[in-house]
């Protein structure tokens, strides 16, 4: 799946940069919001790769926390920065609205070469969607169906701006480039409110697991008296981290140390890939407070 979500990523950034520049060189409104939307998707197939790309996010030398937080906010970069493109394309569609006057506007005529070019992008990106249509069944993802979906959007949208530039050469209706733009935006800045909702909770280093559930699920261990002061974050399925205060039945490091290894491979088990961080303190320690006050530093 990490393989589909990075083709759907590295190809939905070409085809969004071949229509953005067209549309640049054309002077073509709706070619650019077009070409954003493929940012957009790019940005989306990111999100989805922090989320569910197995082994994306794995930590190395220069970041043991692992890489979810530089996915994040590359995928964050992703949408934003479309966004403001596009505010500047809205702009720019009202400003030749009000100045086109009676003349109208100049229509976008390519020439031979540049319907072909723009055929090919818009097959290209059928054939990407299929492609993902296809693999999101193989796999039965649903990560993958949604991504299909958003780029069957991003094609309907696309085949209704070449239609529009089609209609605006043979009829030399200027307006319409203006026009298509408009819906080609909105669906961009869906698309990027729900990226944004869906990056918020790692960004803002929110709960990963309620502390209730782990403060369950360690108690359940043989040999724990009490865990209070727990925290986590991360994001769930890829790597959570975990904190807490531990109080265990012992008296011994050895045995100690044994009950937290045990703590460990519970939370693992239950939970998926984590790292675990515990503090070991006396009986006398022990508290009722589950999640993090920080009471014993
Ligand atoms: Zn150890
Ligand atoms: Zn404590």
């Amino acid at each position: 799946m990490s393989r589909a979500l990075t083709r759907i990523l590295g190809l939905g950034l070409v085809i969004g940069a071949v229509k953005g520049a067209l549309g640049l060189l054309g002077g073509s409104l709706s070619l650019m919001a077009d070409g954003l939307l493929g940012l957009g998707e790019g940005g989306a197939a990111l999100v989805a790769l922090l989320h569910h790309g197995i082994g994306a996010a794995r930590p190395d030398r220069d970041h043991p926390y692992g890489h979810q937080k530089l996915l994040a906010l590359g995928a964050l970069a992703g949408c934003v920065l479309p966004l403001f493109v596009g505010v500047e394309i809205l702009q720019a569609a009202l400003a030749r609205w009000q100045g086109a006057g009676a003349a109208g506007l100049p229509v976008l005529r390519p020439g031979p070469a540049g319907w072909a070019v723009l055929a090919l992008v818009l097959l290209a990106q059928l054939g990407l969607w299929r492609w993902s249509l296809r693999r999101a069944a193989q796999l039965a993802s649903p990560v993958l169906q949604l991504r299909s979906r958003g780029l069957g959007l991003w094609s309907g949208a696309s085949g209704l701006v070449l239609l529009g530039l089609v209609m605006a050469a043979t009829r030399g209706w200027g307006r319409l480039d203006l026009l298509l733009a408009l819906p080609v935006l909105l669906l961009l800045v869906l698309q990027c409110w729900r990226v944004i909702q869906q990056l918020l909770p790692e960004l803002e280093d929110r709960i990963a697991i309620p502390p209730e559930a782990i403060h369950a699920a360690v108690l359940a261990v043989p040999g724990v008296l009490n865990a209070h002061d727990i925290g986590s974050r991360g994001v769930l399925g890829q790597l959570v981290f975990v904190d807490m205060h531990l109080v265990v039945d012992a008296d011994d490091l050895p045995t100690a140390h044994r009950i937290t290894e045990l703590v460990e491979e519970h939370l693992e088990a239950r939970f998926g890939p984590l790292r675990c961080n515990i503090h070991l303190e006396p009986r006398e320690y022990a508290s009722d407070r589950i999640t993090f006050h920080g009471a014993h530093g």
